[in-house]
């Protein structure tokens, strides 16, 4: 009863945090969008948090590099469990268009587990709102 209560709640407040790992901004920019009132992520109860201690669902943007890879697998250490991540934009998904620099990786998932992709270069505010939907909806 308790855990289906907990399930329940986190369904219907994921916490975010976000992560840059290296982003152009681009996808940083449209996933504020979609906090702003136009689009306004939070009816879904849906917050940015400023901690990964708090946080449910975390974000990455950007290619991951050299030098944000032991950054980011800290950051996802300190998530409480159960936690789950979106890799957002192509970069964040495959390198993107740094692809094939000497200090790009394949993406995030060569870093920490990813649970969600959300493709595009950048992703449209609704796309974001849409993927981070779904992986709610598929939160047992
Ligand atoms: S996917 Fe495009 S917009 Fe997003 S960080 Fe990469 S280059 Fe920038």
């Amino acid at each position: 009863m308790l855990e289906r209560l907990a399930t329940w709640s986190r369904k219907r407040s994921p916490w975010v945090f976000h992560i840059n790992a290296s982003s152009c901004n681009g996808c940083d920019i449209e996933l504020v969008a979609s906090l702003t009132p136009l689009y306004d992520i939070e009816r879904f109860g849906a917050i940015l948090v400023p901690s990964p201690r708090h946080a449910d669902v975390l974000i990455v943007t950007g290619t991951v590099n050299a030098q944000t890879k032991d950054r980011l697998r800290r950051v996802y250490e300190q998530v409480p469990e159960p936690k789950h991540v979106i890799a957002l934009g192509a970069c964040a998904a495959a390198g993107g268009v740094f692809k094939g620099c000497y200090n790009v990786g394949q993406g995030v998932q060569d870093v920490i587990p990813v649970d969600m992709f959300i493709p595009g270069c950048p992703p449209r505010p609704e796309a974001i709102m849409y993927g981070v939907l779904k992986l709610l909806g598929e939160v047992k």
